[in-house]
């Protein structure tokens, strides 16, 4: 059996290297790197992927949010909520632009947002809602939109963890992770479900006018070449990364159905383990599994557990040790501990195990017997 890894890129690149070698060569030849043909190319797959109006492909998924929040043209002051339990770069670009993150705790099942904790964080200065589908499952978006309507504020999902998630409304009618709300932004940052191999990002949106600021916000605030009109950033995608996603894109439902097969495995594997939680499906989401994340109880010590699993050769991480609210960075914010009970406590509890596409089933199967001898 080969070692388990975290992640397993160079498996999966082994499977289209020919494909990707030449999609690469062919851009190298053309000298286009920059705002070559194959970055309209993928912006059009991955719109035709998601049934989503536009695409603007930028630099990375930071980029992405922070250039949405620029798209809504807030006030210094204005308000934006979002979660404690995520990657900083929702809190970071929100602090960037001069408005102020305030955060709602996550609920307790699906570690997202909880919606009914947005409605008491909303104020008269709140613009917008930020959540974040975690892991790769969705937000309650239905709860989410409903509040965003009753009170006017912009929703930017941030679907970096999310890309080929989709979620079902009660009415039924179904959408992809990031083009429910008003702006989509995911990442295509290697590891993430859709990566490239490089720094990637994406914005998407069913609002020409927002799309059409969207790709000027990007681009120096240009429409017409050196001719700028409004306040902008320079986030581009490259070609040679735009011609790696176009190829990619066309596997990204086989990655996450291997993805949910190894998920399986592990909830199989640990459905009779006491000292241990297996991830939470929500009805109304699919779950892409970015992390298969499970969270220790009855006493199991999450840090001995993964000390433990080092000893094995097994790799674990943890995502995320610190909320956004603990970080000294977002100190100035003025939360304190105890002010986000479950985050907190996600914070101690939450390990998350090897996975990737590559993964055969007796490296599930040692990953979990692992686990299992440790909790059990
Ligand atoms: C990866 C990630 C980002 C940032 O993406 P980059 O491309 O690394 O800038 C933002 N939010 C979440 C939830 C992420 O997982």
């Amino acid at each position: 059996m080969e070692p388990v890894k975290m992640v397993d890129l160079n498996g999966q690149y082994n499977k289209i290297s020919h494909e990707i070698d030449s999609a690469i060569r062919n851009v190298i030849r053309s000298s286009a790197f920059i705002n070559g043909p194959e970055v309209k190319t993928f912006e059009k797959n991955l719109s035709a992927y998601l049934s989503a109006k536009s695409v603007i492909a930028c630099g990375n998924g930071t980029d992405a949010l922070q250039a949405a929040l620029m798209a809504f043209e807030l006030k210094p002051g204005d308000e934006v909520i979002t979660t404690p339990f995520t990657f900083v770069s929702t809190a970071e670009t929100i602090a960037l632009l001069g408005l102020k993150p305030v955060l709602v705790d996550v609920d307790p099942q699906t570690f997202n947002i909880c919606p009914d904790k947005i409605e008491n964080a909303i104020t008269s200065k709140t613009r917008a809602i930020l959540p974040v589908h975690l892991y790769g499952q969705c937000c309650n978006m239905d709860k989410i939109i409903d509040l965003a309507r009753q009170f006017k504020l912009g929703i930017i999902e941030d679907s970096a963890q999310s890309l080929g998630t989709c979620y079902t409304f009660s009415s039924g009618l179904k959408k992809m992770a990031g083009t429910i709300g008003h702006i989509g932004c995911t990442s295509f940052f290697p590891t993430k479900n859709l990566g490239c191999f490089g720094d990637g990002g994406a914005l998407i949106t069913n609002n020409s006018d927002l799309a059409e600021k969207i790709r000027m916000i990007v681009n120096h605030g240009m429409k017409v070449k050196y001719r700028q009109e409004i306040i902008g950033i320079n986030s581009r995608l490259d070609s040679i990364q735009a011609a790696i996603l176009s190829i990619k894109l066309k596997y990204l439902d086989s990655y996450n159905e291997a993805r949910q097969k190894a998920a399986e495995f592990y909830d199989k594997a640990f459905r009779e383990n006491p000292g241990i939680v297996i991830p939470f499906r929500h009805a109304q989401s699919s779950h892409i599994f970015h992390q298969y994340t499970i969270k220790t109880k009855n006493g199991v010590d999450r840090d001995k557990m993964k000390q433990f699993l080092a000893s094995g050769q097994v790799p674990s991480m943890i995502y995320y040790p610190v909320p956004v609210h603990l970080q000294k960075a977002y100190r100035y914010l003025g939360y304190r501990e105890g002010d986000f009970p479950v985050t907190e406590e996600l914070s101690k509890s939450v390990i998350s195990l090897p996975m990737h596409t590559e993964l055969s089933d007796p490296q599930l199967g040692y990953v979990a017997e692992q686990v299992n001898q440790y909790t059990k």
